[in-house]
């Protein structure tokens, strides 16, 4: 049934000449009853929280009347917002083109090879009409070149897809070309993988450990809520990332990836994550995600859920699948201790509030980055780390973080109703059956130092520093070999070299009057021990400086959880619910 009070909304992308990058758009309006059109362009794409103005691609806007093709007055009322005047017109022709030329998950792509395109970058939205339908025609170029997409296709209609509203045509990213399609089925419901781009993937083990994950995570929330899934996977020379919808992914890989064992188990982790964001913050939603405002930034303190929780379970779900064993795991979750532990931003942000400037800071990383934040995916998971030991400790394993997840999936993600920061914390605290006030805010809104060994202790593990052999004095910073240059890329806050007026960007020189390399710095370092005065010479902005540092105590290069050798029943039978029931 249609409502004869509602315009009729129809998108055609027309991408006639791959070579050009240009996605060709038109929209189609029908039954139009108002006496303006205001067409805005999004700036962001849910998932990536930055500002990218995507408007700025966009060229040759046009807007005529149809059938008659009488061009209509507009005006530019700002950057992303064009006003169009429309009394009388009730049929709207607008053109545009969108140059498309950015491979990322999150943007747009076109060449001789492919097209990607995601509609927050391509399509404006109708203020008032967000919940109107949308058809969506596609004009691939070549015979050869298929579809693949989450949009509901139109019966009878090749290329022609639906989108009940604006949201949805939004979170449905389009692959258009000649990629490889993998067809399998899992818990009944039919996946696929489209494959674009050269790889040294096996197409029989991707299709079998991707079913683990799907199966290990619809366990997990009783199901899966949704009638087909798309992972579209991109494969190039060093890509990296994933962008999650309600019902597909885009993941960005490294095509040479899939051989190596580790690098294969990192692949499996990034669809483990991606999928796993299906529900959470796909429909388990912080409030300020419930509606989506597409011009601007939406402001949360519970990234770190929705992202560092994610991690967490992305560290676990592989484990739990069978893909990898308890060492990798802990090999795994020892990096990840590693990487917070050395990273002095975590003594200065607090976590909400590194979700919270996400728009301003962990997309906008610089060399000072590591000294002043934390990333909310990283220590996020670690304060999940926590909270899952702390809660299964307490309950021996009845109870563990996978009751929060499956509480605010019933709750909050099936009805699709978005939580507040309180609420998340309550329903926390009421699985854990602990008042965690005090937890909440020194780990969550403070910056104390979060309690790792202690939680590990209790499941029989020990969190070990390591030194380098020998340990060498502590300078503070990081080096790279830069067109044969050896720059200093990081500085560490109230480090040796921070203190000698070494700056990020400076070109090493030399040590003691002699020049030395990225490679050589470790090996010099060890003539010398902590409290010696050393002579560092580099370039500052091309002027030849020569500064005398003193050398700080060996730090420790990272950390590694072993296991407890005489460790108590209890230990023991913690240990084993959190690694080996499942
Ligand atoms: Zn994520």
């Amino acid at each position: 049934m249609s409502d004869s009070s509602l315009p009729s909304l129809t998108y055609s992308v027309d991408l006639s000449q791959p070579t050009s990058h240009y996605f060709e758009v038109t929209l189609s309006i029908e039954n139009w009853q108002e006496l303006q059109l205001n067409l805005k362009f999004p700036a962001w794409t849910p998932g990536s929280y930055l500002i990218r103005e995507y408007v700025r691609h966009l060229q040759n806007f046009a807007v005529v009347s149809t059938p008659n093709q009488s061009p209509l007055a507009f005006q530019k009322i700002s950057k992303n917002h064009w006003q169009i005047q429309t009394p009388h017109i009730s049929q709207i022709t607008v053109t545009y083109r969108i140059y498309a030329y950015d491979l990322s998950v999150r943007t747009n792509h076109l060449d001789d090879s492919h097209g990607y395109f995601n509609g927050a970058a391509l399509f404006f939205l109708i203020p008032g009409y967000e919940k109107t339908p949308i058809t969506l025609t596609i004009h691939p170029p070549y015979p050869d070149w298929h579809i693949a997409t989450a949009l509901t296709p139109v019966e009878h209609q090749a290329h022609q897809f639906l989108a009940p509203d604006f949201d949805t045509l939004v979170d449905c990213p389009v692959e258009i070309g000649p990629h490889q399609l993998l067809t399998f089925s899992v818990l009944g419901k039919p996946h696929y993988f489209a494959i674009w781009g050269q790889g040294n993937f096996n197409p029989e083990q991707l299709v079998e450990d991707t079913r683990k994950i799907i199966e290990t995570e619809a366990y997990l929330f009783d199901g899966l809520p949704y009638d087909r899934y798309y992972f579209l996977l991109h494969l190039s020379s060093q890509g990296f990332g994933g962008l999650e919808h309600k019902n597909s992914c885009t993941l960005s890989y490294s095509r040479f990836g899939f051989q190596e064992t580790e690098k294969y188990q990192r692949f499996l982790q990034l669809v483990a994550h991606e999928f796993f964001h299906l529900w959470n913050v796909k429909r388990i939603r912080p409030k300020a995600l419930e509606t989506f405002d597409y011009e601007q930034e939406n402001y949360t303190p519970s990234l770190w859920f929705s992202e560092g929780t994610t991690s967490y379970y992305d560290l676990l779900i592989p484990l739990r699948a069978r893909i990898y064993d308890s060492k990798t795991f802990l090999h795994n979750l020892s990096k990840e201790i590693t990487r917070y532990l050395l990273t002095p931003g975590r003594l200065v942000q607090p976590l909400a509030e590194s979700s919270f400037d996400a728009w301003i800071k962990l997309y906008r990383r610089d060399a000072h980055s590591d000294n002043s934040q934390i990333s909310y995916y990283l220590k996020g998971e670690l304060v999940t780390l926590l909270l899952d030991l702390m809660i299964r400790d307490r309950h021996q394993n009845q109870r563990s973080f996978d009751d929060v997840l499956r509480h605010l999936w019933e709750h909050f993600g099936q009805p699709e109703i978005g939580f507040t920061p309180e609420q998340l914390e309550t329903i926390i605290s009421n699985i854990a059956g602990l008042d965690l006030t005090d937890f909440f805010q020194h780990y969550l809104h403070g910056t104390a130092e979060l309690p790792l060994a202690e939680s590990l202790e209790k499941f029989g593990l020990k969190l070990t520093p390591i030194l380098d052999e020998p340990s060498l004095p502590y300078l503070g910073g990081k080096v790279q070999t830069e067109n044969q240059k050896t720059l200093i890329t990081f500085v560490a806050a109230q480090s040796p070299l921070e203190k000698a007026g070494v700056c990020p960007g400076d070109e090493l020189l030399a040590l003691a009057g002699w020049r030395v390399t990225a490679e050589q710095l470790p090996q010099r370092l060890k003539d010398y021990q902590a409290g010696d005065m050393m002579q560092i010479t580099v370039f500052h902005q091309d002027e030849l400086k020569t500064v005398q540092v003193q050398l700080a105590p060996p730090q420790p290069s990272r950390y590694e959880i072993v296991r407890l050798q005489n460790c108590s029943e209890r230990q023991f039978q913690n240990l084993k619910g959190w690694l080996e029931s499942y």
